[in-house]
């Protein structure tokens, strides 16, 4: 009863095996003939107790169950089930879980174990669970029977070393680790099916960052087998400056599928797990949860409850909104007309070719009269030109979108298996952040989607590979971004380098004005007649020293094709807004959003600072904007929200009729203009949806 009426809840985890040290995912919480049971519960069946609770007040239960944290001694009593590095040391090793414990292959014998696990889960006769777990962890697996099962679906006798890159077999074993993963998945789910055909099943997936390569994870291939698609993003105390909007994020990337999306929030203060997360992070979580299409949804951990009750209770109050207006946040949309590509092959398969990315930039800080130098790998490998095509990626995927959230431009995210010209349907901007591993399919839609009147935004080495990461020869997708050739890399610099604007057309930025130039930078030559709004200056390599005039190098470059646009940036530009978060790599890329966008304007517009995102739903009739303010204290974690009033906002919107704050409960004036409407939110806290009602044309 508390569950519903004072946390809001619709649906519950309970363990249904032990999750903590050291490694006790062997202990069943519920009463079971097949499995060793947890001695201190009695008698007690967690499950079968709780359940007509649950059910009492519509709550759903969905058993948590541990499948990726074992002791050592049950690990001793199966000899076979634990994943092995190359060496033949179990991970859980060399690496203990959680400080003590390890864990066990996806293709051992241990599998057979799971399914009966989550039959015995779905016989107590709940709704369906929620596997934590399994995870294959990096350097693994090689066990024999990893090895057995690698040779009959490759037909080689032998595995790659763990990351070796110029074994041709790496890939492979790259992809047999991925579908391993999806193939538990589809046998978890008819083990779920086997008790209850319409039970409810899914795995705490993984996000879109390069590690999802390394964890075998998939979210795409994953799909198909599970009902929603899930990850973590708990907030984490850090050393360094934190995006706060990385929920948001996670939001957009997991609700971009098929399926239902969950976002998990850990209730929890960092790794100190009894204490409460700040009600203005709890709060913000949900928030961006929510307005990135995604359902909220945040473990509590009871003993931090008799001592912060309060405290968490009030970083729930979002809930009771949510609740009183779930048909609001139920099966919507995105409705941004701006689309990123977040490539999974790119994320999987980059490794750029250009030697230079892998030399450290020293860090430009100087203290005490000294400055700081970077350490030179004396050789540096295919491994190291991974690392360091990984580290650009996941700094672009990031800044991408945190640049878009502080510019106010709403967008929505795509999968690789989304480039179909379908799907590009209602996208007008197409931005492809360093989305190097492109099929040539992928590209002929592309380039069908601007011929057709689409805008592209493409930065790096987009499209320069095919989509297992090999140099692709593509002279007319070169033409399309405006490239005659390209050249090499300039070596990486954190200090005082410049690129110049060096043409009119940039809405925020006059020609001649001198720019940081990003971490990284390609020189290519431009074909002849192309528009080039930016080009790099020459190397200056010193502090304190003479600019030295302009390189040949374009570093933007704006053409049209078919009836749409191009713009072309020669260097990551996310990557440098990720790293060092000024405001000239923001505005330049809102600039060439906007230049992007044409005569049509931008999709919305807004006078805010950058810290309100803006995120655009939709539903049949309605048009909603979702607002979540995280203006603070300037840290993280964050102690107080700072009210915005009087935010001036408009919107791309047709035949509309009435426009109202649903949290606030007010109706707001607007005024239309062409085919915009424009109103002022009299004031956000942390979190506002304003619905705009629009009259169907159907
Ligand atoms: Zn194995």
């Amino acid at each position: 009863m508390e569950d519903k009426e004072r946390w809001h809840v619709n649906c519950e985890w309970i363990m249904a095996n032990m999750a903590c040290a050291p490694g006790l995912g062997h202990l069943t919480l519920f009463n079971t003939k097949k499995f060793e049971k947890c001695r201190e519960l009695g008698k007690r069946d967690l499950i079968r107790d709780y359940l007509p609770h649950a059910r009492k007040n519509g709550i759903h239960l969905l058993p948590y169950l541990n499948l990726h944290w074992f002791s050592y001694d049950f690990a001793a009593k199966h000899p076979g089930w634990e994943q092995l590095m190359e060496d033949g040391t179990p991970y859980g090793r060399k690496h203990p879980l959680y400080g003590n414990g390890t864990t066990f292959c996806i293709n051992s014998p241990w599998r057979d174990w799971a399914f009966e696990l989550i039959k015995e889960v779905m016989v107590t006769g709940v709704d369906g669970c929620f596997l934590d777990g399994p995870v294959v962890f990096p350097e693994s697996c090689y066990c024999e029977h990893c090895r057995k099962l690698f040779g009959r679906v490759t037909k080689q006798k032998k595995m790659p070393s763990f990351g070796d890159w110029s074994d041709p077999l790496w890939k492979q074993f790259v992809e047999f680790r991925a579908q391993s993963t999806a193939d538990f998945l589809r046998d978890a789910q008819a083990a779920v099916h086997a008790v209850n055909p319409r039970g409810i099943m899914f795995l705490n997936g993984g996000g879109y960052s390069s590690y999802g390569m390394r964890a075998a994870r998939d979210a795409a291939r994953a799909e198909p087998y599970q009902n929603f698609t899930s990850s973590e993003q708990f907030y984490h105390a850090s050393e360094t400056w934190d995006s706060p909007y990385k929920t948001l994020n996670m939001a957009r990337f997991l609700s971009a599928g098929k399926n239902p999306s969950v976002v998990f929030t850990h209730h929890t203060l960092s790794t100190w797990h009894y204490i409460p997360l700040p009600p203005a992070e709890m709060t913000t979580a949900i928030a961006q949860t929510v307005a990135g299409g995604a359902n909220p949804w945040f473990a509590i951990f009871m003993e931090s409850m008799p001592s912060r009750s309060e405290e968490a209770f009030e970083a729930v109050n979002l809930n009771t909104f949510l609740e009183q207006n779930e048909t609001y946040f139920t099966a919507t949309e995105s409705a941004a007309a701006t689309a990123v590509l977040l490539s999974r092959r790119t994320a999987y398969y980059y490794l750029s070719q250009q030697h230079a990315l892998v030399k450290k930039a020293d860090s430009g800080k100087e203290q005490d009269l000294i400055m700081e130098r970077a350490q030179q790998a004396v050789r540096a490998g295919l491994e190291e030109q991974r690392k360091a095509s990984a580290t650009i990626l996941d700094n672009e995927y990031m800044g991408c979108l945190d640049a878009l959230t502080f510019s106010h431009v709403p967008a929505r995210v795509l999968w690789d298996e989304h480039i179909a010209l379908k799907q590009l349907k209602g996208i007008r901007t197409l931005i492809l952040p360093n989305t190097a591993c492109l099929s040539r399919e992928q590209i002929r839609v592309v380039t069908q989607f601007v011929k057709q009147g689409g805008n592209l935004i493409a930065t790096f080495e987009s499209g320069f590979y095919d989509e297992w990461g090999v140099p692709a020869k593509r002279p007319e997708w070169l033409k399309l971004l405006g490239i005659e050739r390209v050249e090499s890399a300039f070596e990486p610099s954190r200090n005082e380098e410049y690129w110049t604007v060096v043409d009119d057309a940039l809405p925020a930025f006059p020609k001649n004005i001198l720019l940081p130039r990003p971490l990284n930078g390609l020189k290519v030559r431009a074909i002849r007649g192309r528009q080039e709004l930016v080009r790099f200056n020459n190397t200056l390599g010193q502090f304190y020293t003479n600019l030295k005039g302009l390189s040949p190098y374009p570093a933007v470059l704006c053409s049209s094709f078919g009836r749409g646009r191009v713009i072309y940036v020669a260097a990551p530009l996310f990557e440098s807004f990720n790293i060092f978060h000024m405001a000239d790599f923001r505005v330049l890329a809102h600039g060439l959003i906007k230049l992007a966008a044409g005569k049509a304007g931008l999709q919305i517009e807004c006078q805010a600072p950058g810290s309100l995102a803006i995120e655009l739903r939709r539903r049949p009739g309605e048009l909603q904007v979702h607002l979540v303010n995280v203006t603070s204290d300037m840290k993280r974690p964050m102690e107080k929200i700072i009210r915005l009033a009087n935010i001036w906002i408009t919107v791309r919107a047709a035949n509309v009729k009435r426009v109202h704050c649903l949290r606030a409960g007010t109706e707001l004036s607007y005024q239309r203009v062409v085919d915009k409407i424009a109103f002022t939110v009299p004031e956000i806290m942390d979190y506002e949806v304003v619905i705009v009602e629009c009259r169907n044309l159907l």
